[in-house]
């Protein structure tokens, strides 16, 4: 299978096809670097396990095309067991991808750029020679083989393919997120075009949503828990008292269902082990507050590929990928992550069903450019301008965290 792949002449492999590891390919390809990216299934887009959301953004910034998008959306909707509040833009402010799509056309465009694609290859273990990893093993439905190239890029998602084999990001502080989501064919009355997202009672330890799909003629809805559930509780009922919560929903079959979910932290300690990086998911680069990691991931794919361009010379200059790869992150994400981490574990850990009821009655305050402030760039300082959230949120929540 690798026999059609120049090997003498490859630069990076890249293990794992979704967000991070899709767009790291395709950067790398750009700068000219002889790049393989190597994937578990057989088809890359599925499984299709993510809702998908994002803030208008992230398109320009990814040069990414129409078609990979299903929905629109221009509303935020916060509910509690008593409480609402919305946020309306009178433009676009995002989108829905359509998951699938947006995974495949990262791989395509990388091999339009120039990277080898191997679907349907597992790699199972990393080849050591005096203590460096020279490259992978795989497995793939062809058979068994080798590659071997000066850099190793892991973005195997909650997977962690590096970190199972060496262990490196052991004893963090972290929390297991796992989620259970339905792809419905209607969208629930009045949330068209919305991120609704449901907290309290309905979701505890959590929050369930409901994202618009395919124009809002669909609609994705699902239950997330951080850590574990009081014990007797399961996502499955309360994901179906959910959607028979909506009129429009609760006769309906579902036409997809999917679990999901992975590691949240502060950060790993190692982004970076000799000639390998981690990025996405198996690098816990998902932000803790509400379980975004598409932009993340592909932004640390597209800086992980810089990082290599700059210090792959005719060999890889490990300390100075370290340095380089490391300070960008800590630089872009670092306090930003920190402070998300330990927020989502006060609000969804320790928040009551009537505390929810107070905040999200306090949100109300907030204008709609300063929520996508908060709830997409993480800038926790602009709740204390609102006197009734300093007052709510002060003894609880972190701003930027240093430790
Ligand atoms: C239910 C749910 C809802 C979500 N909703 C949102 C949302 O609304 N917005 C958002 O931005 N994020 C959301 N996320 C998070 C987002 O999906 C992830 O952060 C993102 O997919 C991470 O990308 P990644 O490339 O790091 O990993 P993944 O997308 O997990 O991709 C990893 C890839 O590696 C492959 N792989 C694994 N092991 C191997 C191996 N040994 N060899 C070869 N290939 C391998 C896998 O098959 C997979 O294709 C959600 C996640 C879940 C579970």
């Amino acid at each position: 299978m690798s026999e059609g792949i120049d090997q003498k002449n490859l630069d990076v492999i890249v293990i794992g096809a979704g967000p991070a590891g899709g767009q790291c390919a395709r950067e790398l390809a750009k700068l000219g670097r002889h790049v393989v990216l190597l994937e578990h299934s057989q088809e890359i887009g599925e499984p299709n396990y993510s809702t998908a959301g994002t803030p208008k953004e992230t398109i320009e910034e990814f040069e990414l095309p129409t078609s990979v998008l299903s929905a629109t959306w221009n509303r935020i909707y916060f509910a509690s067991s008593h409480e609402q509040v919305e946020w309306t833009y009178p433009d676009v402010r995002g989108y829905v991808f359509d998951f699938a799509a947006l995974r495949k056309f990262l791989s395509e465009d990388a091999a339009h750029k120039g990277a080898d694609i191997m679907v349907g290859t597992g790699v199972t273990s990393l080849i050591e020679d005096s203590g460096q990893f020279v490259g992978v093993r795989y497995k793939s439905v062809w058979g068994e083989g080798e590659l071997r190239a000066p850099v190793i890029v892991d973005a195997t998602g909650h997977w962690g393919f590096v970190n199972s084999q060496l262990h490196l990001n052991k004893g963090l502080p972290e929390d297991f997120v796992s989620a259970m989501e339905v792809q419905m064919t209607a969208m629930p009355q009045g949330l068209a075009g919305t991120l609704g997202f449901y907290f309290g009672d309905v979701a505890p330890r959590g929050y369930a949503w409901v994202f618009p799909m395919e124009q809002s003629k669909a609609a994705k809805m699902g239950i997330g828990s951080y850590g574990p559930l009081p014990p007797g509780v399961e996502l499955k009922p309360l994901l179906k008292n959910f959607i028979a919560k909506f009129d429009t929903t609760k006769h309906l079959e579902p036409t997809e269902i999917h679990g999901g979910g992975g590691y949240i932290s502060p950060g790993v300690k190692n982004h970076v082990y000799n000639n390998i990086i981690l990025i996405g998911d198996a690098a816990f680069q998902v932000n803790g507050l509400a379980y975004e990691g598409i932009r993340h991931a592909m932004r640390c794919g597209r800086l992980a590929a810089n990082s290599i361009h700059q210090c792959l010379h005719d060999t890889i200059d490990q300390v100075e990928l370290k340095k380089t790869y490391e300070a960008e992150w800590h630089k872009v994400f670092g306090s930003r992550w920190r402070a998300s981490y330990k927020n989502a574990n006060i609000i969804y850990h320790k928040f009551s069903d009537a505390d929810w009821d107070k905040v999200v009655e306090a949100y109300r305050d907030l204008s709609p450019a300063d929520a996508l402030e908060v709830f997409f760039h993480y800038r926790y300082e602009l709740l204390f301008k609102h006197p009734k959230l300093a007052w709510l949120l002060g003894k609880y929540i972190v701003v930027d965290s240093l430790s």
